[in-house]
């Protein structure tokens, strides 16, 4: 399979960029995902000419505008290089489905990072950081996460799900824009939808179902903006349960009467989380498969990323 183009932070790839001379490699990014994603680092402060070791910066709150500046010498503002590069970039990250920024980063942080006032004390409302914050303005439904964030479990399947199904909507969908190619893509995600939010996957129906009527364009547009905050809700175990329980129903006349109360047991078991969701998802997989259960064969929702990641043996 060809990799998908992911943007990351330079640093979090191990090479030695920071302020410092150091770096943070993420094991998990540089080691793991590296095996499916096309990784396209970039560190921002070295592309802008500011060099490796060099002082530090700071977001910092000037008359409410969030500006990037040296901790030292408040005169120093990077601020508009910083922008000018991520607009700069805006033609080459046409063709990411994801990015892996690093925490905190006056640069490349996404959520959370710390900001000062101009007496250099920490205010308590925290921003983006500069560059991502640009990237974002550019690409709003590109998924984009921390590295921090992603040893969380459920933020990290989430992600990858995201980045995926991103590359999946341009593959088979913006390619090729057709009714019939939106069509197909929204059925295979059906489940995938419920787990995450039963309202979002009812209101993107009602646009599938319009996609004739509508110029398409517009519906896409409508489509994808919907598509990507229904994923963005992370999945509970109840809407898995359901969505479990629900494609179990499109088994009940193949499977004999003990192998689908063995299929809820797991189910409950999941439920009391006392088995990882891969368990009840392997199973109904090897049946759907073994009966050949076409409206189930092509669900995202059993396969949303390779196997081989083994993120749902932890969830
Ligand atoms: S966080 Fe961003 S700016 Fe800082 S070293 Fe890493 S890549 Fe460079």
């Amino acid at each position: 399979m060809e990799k998908i183009k992911v943007g990351i932070s330079s640093c979090l790839l191990g090479q030695s960029v920071r302020f410092n001379g150091s770096h943070k490699n993420s094991p998990f990014c540089s080691e793991v995902l590296s095996e499916w994603f096309d990784f396209q680092p970039i560190c921002p402060e070295v592309e802008i000419g500011m060099g490796v070791p060099r002082e530090p910066i700071r977001l910092v709150n000037e008359n409410d505008q969030i500006r990037v500046k040296n901790v030292t010498d408040q005169s120093q503002d990077f601020t508009e290089q910083l922008h000018q590069l991520a607009d700069d970039y805006v033609p080459k990250l046409g063709d990411l489905c994801g990015y892996i920024f690093m925490q905190k980063s006056p640069s490349c942080g996404v959520f959370r990072v710390k900001v000062y006032n101009e007496n250099g004390m920490p205010e308590t409302e925290p921003a983006m950081g500069v560059f991502a914050g640009q990237l974002k303005k550019h690409y709003p439904l590109l998924p984009m996460e921390e590295a921090g964030r992603i040893n969380d479990i459920r933020l990290r399947e989430n992600f990858i799900i995201r980045v995926f199904a991103n590359h999946d909507w341009k593959t088979n969908v913006l390619a090729d824009p057709q009714p019939k190619n939106l069509v197909a893509f929204h059925t295979s995600y059906k489940f995938l939808l419920q787990a995450h939010s039963e309202a979002h996957y009812r209101r993107l129906g009602q646009l599938v179902a319009d996609a004739g009527v509508q110029p398409l364009n517009e519906t896409l547009k409508k489509y994808f903006t919907l598509f990507t905050e229904c994923l963005s809700h992370v999945a509970k175990i109840n809407n898995h349960v359901n969505v479990l329980l629900h494609m179990l129903g499109f088994l009940k006349s193949q499977l004999p009467g003990s192998v689908k109360a063995s299929i809820i047991k797991l189910i409950e078991r999941y439920k009391e989380q006392k088995i990882h969701l891969i368990v009840p998802v392997t199973m109904l997989k090897h049946y759907v498969e073994l009966y050949q259960i076409e409206y189930l064969l092509n669900q995202k929702y059993l396969s949303p990323y390779p196997y081989e990641l083994g993120l749902r043996n932890n969830l």
